[in-house]
């Protein structure tokens, strides 16, 4: 994973973003690991599987000498951080970036993917090292399009955006983003704090591969559409926004199919879970 400035509304802003390579469709072919083996979900103490002590070790001593200029801990919107600042929820805004209509069935079925594939991650800090949410409750607060008319139903009970980025890309009022907003000060949202979001969802049309962060995530909207049980290269993308990095260049030793290595799962694995419990227990107390 880089550390990436980027120009956010004028803003600069120090961002976690995913590796370029995870925007190629070809990455993302041929992830054939389906089956996931049973193993421990709940953990309250630092206990990985032998075999996983070495390889994540390996993998914090990577993030640590190459996030940050080597400064891992004093970058401060890790998924973590994001989630704490807003009390243990977390707020999507969907940016369709689309021309196509998008149904509120659809709307719905979107809402409802993001909450349950969000726990294939959070689920598993649940009880563990100080982390202090049983359950992450996951809102769609907004959408943003080009065009309202795309938004095809009722839209009550959602913001809707026409704001555009400096590409002209549909995006959610970045007076409510928490990436403009890292100081948790939501004052300038026409809404407030309670309508302000924490994370994007950024759906494009025609996209093959995806972009995480602590932004967001960025993937297929036909894709999405179509792998709403299981988002694989969604599951990939959000686990950028929990901090976690690529691979393309190197393996950790003894694995070979796990979700951050882009194309060799399907599945969040349990040494994916492992990299997301050694990064908070870094991370908690900092
Ligand atoms: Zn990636």
């Amino acid at each position: 994973m880089k550390l990436t400035a980027v120009i956010l509304a004028g803003l600069t802003n120090l961002a976690v973003a995913s590796d370029h390579r995870d925007l190629s469709g070809d990455v993302w072919a041929s992830s054939l690991t389906k089956r996931q083996t049973s193993w421990a979900k709940r953990q309250t103490t630092w206990n990985p599987p032998s075999n996983l002590v070495k390889p994540l070790q390996e993998v914090w001593d990577h993030e640590s000498s190459t996030y940050n200029n080597g400064n891992l801990l004093g970058f401060k919107n890790y998924g973590y951080d994001i989630i704490k600042a807003s009390g243990g929820k977390l707020n999507f805004c969907v940016r369709w970036d689309s021309s196509a209509t998008v149904t509120e069935a659809q709307r719905t079925a979107i809402a409802s993917s993001l909450q349950k594939n969000v726990k294939k991650w959070t689920d598993n800090l649940t009880g563990f090292m100080g982390w202090p949410y049983d359950n992450i409750p996951v809102n769609v607060v907004g959408w943003a399009a080009k065009n309202t008319n795309l938004l095809q139903g009722s839209t009550s009970g959602i913001d809707v955006y026409t704001t555009t980025d400096s590409e002209g890309v549909a995006e959610c009022d970045p007076r409510c983003g928490r990436i403009f907003h890292q100081d948790n000060n939501y004052g300038s949202c026409p809404g407030g704090a309670d309508r302000h979001y924490d994370v994007s969802l950024w759906l494009t049309a025609g996209m093959d591969g995806g972009a995480g962060g602590d932004w967001g995530q960025r993937v297929g909207s036909e894709y999405f559409l179509s792998a709403l049980d299981n988002p694989h290269i969604w599951l990939h993308e959000f686990g950028h926004t929990m901090g976690l990095d690529d691979f393309y260049d190197w393996t950790p030793t003894g694995q070979t199919n796990f979700i951050m290595l882009a194309g060799s799962s399907q599945v969040v694995t349990e040494f994916d879970i492992w990299m997301m419990r050694d990064f908070w227990r870094h991370v908690a107390n900092r």
